[in-house]
């Protein structure tokens, strides 16, 4: 790597057992006194609400808990309106990818403090982008928006939030984040820093993974694994994605599969696709991840992986095709010519230059 170029982010990180009680500190610090909330039903229900309550007391003036996957755009109009109408000052996102998607929305467009509580590994926290998924479309198409004022000012790390993340949840939400550094490793824009990171990202999500899926509240292994998931959004963050990427968000909108379900099924076969042009970048993955021999060539290591990559996510009992996940063959060619002109998977680093390349990995998949 001789010439690289990458933007990076303000951005107050804290990382703790139990941090999410410094928050109150913080919002004091920072002057916020009206703060919004985003959140699903589920975290809502497992008491992670009744606390920030508690720690933010008369501050936390409106508690959106209705976040649907994927970000919608009817929904962040609703929570634009709930924003405008009680004054707010920051918003709030605690829970998924899609919680802190919504936040990022609402922060982005009413020119408020974002603040990011990641409760699963979808790493959306450190990056400057969310999608929203626009659904007077036909299919609905889920769109990225990209600025540097979207990325959070401030994110808790608290791995307490994450021990009553469910195993399946675990498994995919951890599968997005190895994602993120694998295509960090390879992006086209790839640079010092998140080639480090995501290299570390590797290690210690593999280290972590299983076991946070096999005793969700080891909290070592819980401790370790939202570490492997800070990597991962900070490796994420500084890069421009490509294929795997690409597809996700395609399957995601079009096809409503979620995420960290199609980045399961979708990783080995973009790894696999990516193989010949990517090698070399692939290597301190393998590496990280033990599979790394003497004497056996790249393109074997790259397999390796991929074969790797498969048997964990078999482990974890995810789906492993997209017949699975609900997707009939005959979409195939249509989600392929939707991939086809989507702007990410465009930005492969081995180009595509036709859509039966497409076609050929979803039918593998499938
Ligand atoms: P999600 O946010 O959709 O959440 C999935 C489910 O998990 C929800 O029902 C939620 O309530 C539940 N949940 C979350 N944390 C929980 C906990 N601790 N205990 C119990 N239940 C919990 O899923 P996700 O995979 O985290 O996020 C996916 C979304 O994030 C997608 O829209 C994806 O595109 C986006 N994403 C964005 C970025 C980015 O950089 N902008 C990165 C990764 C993912």
């Amino acid at each position: 790597m001789d010439r690289f170029r990458y933007q990076s982010f303000a951005q107050e990180v804290i990382f703790a057992l139990g941090a999410l009680a410094q928050l109150s500190e913080v919002v004091g610090r920072l002057g916020w006194r009206k703060i919004l909330l985003c959140t699903s039903r589920s975290i809502h229900a497992n008491g992670q609400v009744d606390a920030l309550e508690t720690i933010l007391g008369g501050s936390l003036v409106v508690v959106f808990d209705q976040v649907q996957p994927h970000v919608q755009d009817f929904q962040v109009k609703e929570a634009l309106t709930l924003t405008a109408e009680n004054k707010a000052e920051a918003v709030i996102g605690m829970g998924g990818g899609s919680s802190i998607g919504m936040a990022k929305a609402i922060g982005f467009q009413a020119h408020l403090p974002i603040i990011a509580i990641p409760t699963t590994y979808a790493g959306s926290e450190m990056t400057p982008v969310y999608g929203i998924t626009h659904t007077d479309e036909n299919p609905p198409r889920k769109v990225t928006v990209n600025d540097p004022k979207i990325v959070p000012t401030l994110v808790i790390y608290d791995p307490r939030l994450t021990l009553d993340l469910p195993p399946k949840l675990t498994a995919s939400t951890g599968i997005n984040a190895l994602a993120h550094c694998i295509e960090a490793l390879y992006s086209k824009t790839r640079n010092p820093l998140s080639t480090t990171a995501a290299v570390e990202g590797v290690r210690h999500i593999h280290h972590a993974l299983l076991r946070c899926y096999q005793d969700g509240h080891d909290l070592d292994a819980r401790t370790e694994m939202l570490l492997g998931a800070h990597l991962a959004g900070l490796s994420l963050a500084s890069v421009s994605m490509g294929l795997h990427h690409g597809l996700c968000h395609v399957l995601g909108g079009s096809a409503k599969i979620p995420h960290g379900i199609a980045n399961s099924i979708i990783l080995p076969h973009a790894i696999r696709f990516n193989a010949e042009a990517t090698a070399s970048q692939l290597l301190p993955a393998a590496e990280a991840m033990n599979i790394l021999e003497n004497g056996t060539n790249s393109k074997a290591v790259i397999e390796a992986l991929a074969r790797r990559i498969h048997e964990l996510i078999g482990q974890m009992n995810l789906p492993q095709r997209l017949r699975d996940a609900g997707v009939d063959e005959s979409d195939l060619p249509r989600l392929a010519q939707i991939a086809f002109q989507n702007r990410t998977v465009q930005n492969n680093p081995q180009s595509i230059t036709d859509v039966m390349e497409l076609e050929h990995l979803l039918r593998s998949a499938w």
